[in-house]
């Protein structure tokens, strides 16, 4: 028996296999594009290669273009299944995606008992690194050094990414460096999640955030939160896959009540 999760993101689509005992087996990744139903398909058709899985359980925000899907579940509880069945005692997530973020309050049983979500503009989003870090030539690789060089503190107000990077281009001109811009930049987006982050009221002695998507694999990211926050921020090497994952324990959770 094996239970397959697919994640159709606004940037990537995810899927991941299970075995019959919660193991991952498989992961695949693939940019959305411009038909999230062929993306999902062929992930699906890929993943189901060696054994028909016995559900397929959908989310992220194409979920409901995946026809053959046995269930369609929203992210949040998807997120928090997903690091829930990895760190039982989490209480906390922060999931930054392409195009939304959100913050997550767990209860003990690994419910979700709140959220928080940021869906309606990109200050925030990967998205808006991304455009910046375009725009400025700015490698993911380069982006922990300048995030460390800063010797600075420049505040970048803006939140739309067109007035941004005009406020990036000022202050350039001005002769300010870039590690301090990027520094604030990553400062602003912090900024946004830690409000979204005060909104799920979190317990206070809980000083370890989950920290998930796509936006998690970056370093330089981590630690402007982990200053922002001032906790402990846990990245799970499958980090970017965790919407996926917890669809597919949700699915095998529900295989296995049938039987
Ligand atoms: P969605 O589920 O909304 O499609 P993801 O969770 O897959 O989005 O996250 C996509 C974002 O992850 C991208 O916009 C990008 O900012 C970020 N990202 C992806 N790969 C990397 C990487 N190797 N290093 C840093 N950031 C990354």
């Amino acid at each position: 028996m094996t239970n397959l999760g697919i994640d159709i993101g606004s940037t990537t689509t995810k899927g991941v296999i299970l075995s019959n005992d919660g193991l991952l087996l498989n992961s695949l990744i693939t940019p959305t594009g411009s038909s999230p139903v062929l993306a999902a398909s062929n992930l699906i058709a890929e993943l189901s290669k060696e054994c028909t899985p016995s559900k397929i359980y959908a989310t992220g925000y194409g979920r409901g273009l995946v026809s053959n899907a046995d269930k369609r579940i929203t992210e949040i509880t998807c997120h928090g299944a997903g690091v829930n069945s990895i760190y039982q005692d989490a209480c906390a997530i922060i999931d930054i995606g392409g195009q939304d973020s959100k913050a997550i309050h767990l209860g003990n049983d690994g419910s979700v008992v709140d959220f928080a979500m940021n869906d309606k503009c990109a200050a925030g989003t990967g998205s808006f690194l991304d455009n910046i870090a375009h725009k400025f030539n700015i490698s993911y690789d380069s982006m922990l050094d300048l995030y460390l060089s800063s010797d600075k503190r420049v505040n970048i107000n803006s939140t739309c990414v067109v007035f941004a990077e005009s406020e990036i281009i000022g202050l350039l001109a001005k002769g300010e460096s870039m590690s301090n811009i990027f520094k604030g930049v990553l400062r602003a987006i912090s900024m946004r999640i830690s409000r979204l982050y005060s909104q799920v009221k979190i317990p206070h002695e809980s000083s370890k955030v989950y920290f998930t998507g796509g936006v998690a694999k970056n370093i330089a990211m981590q630690e402007a939160l982990k200053e922002e926050l001032n906790a402990e921020i846990i990245v799970d090497s499958n980090a970017q896959f965790m919407g996926a994952i917890g669809a597919a324990h949700l699915a095998r959770r529900d295989t296995i009540k049938e039987r």
